[in-house]
């Protein structure tokens, strides 16, 4: 049911039009745990692998945005 959850999550992202969608989307794969506390956004704010190339666009609150640098994800 859990990883029920993660792949209706995955899907719903990855379909959306642009990056965003595709990076949340990666993200909640291989982060998001739904039997651990916090929604997937809070999971994958909390990320440390500070090597992989999505960290520093990684989806996170506006609030954590707002502290820390913001991204355009235009033309790539
Ligand atoms: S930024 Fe973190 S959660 Fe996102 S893909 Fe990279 S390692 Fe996984």
């Amino acid at each position: 049911m859990s990883e029920d959850m993660q792949v209706v999550l995955i899907q719903k992202h990855a379909t959306k039009p642009g990056l965003r969608g595709k990076i949340d989307a990666k993200c909640i794969e291989c982060i998001y745990d739904p039997r651990q506390e916090g929604g997937w956004r809070q999971q994958v704010e909390k990320c440390t692998s500070l090597s992989c190339p999505l960290y520093t666009v990684r989806p996170r609150s506006s609030s954590a945005q707002a502290g820390g640098q913001s991204l355009q994800l235009g033309e790539v």
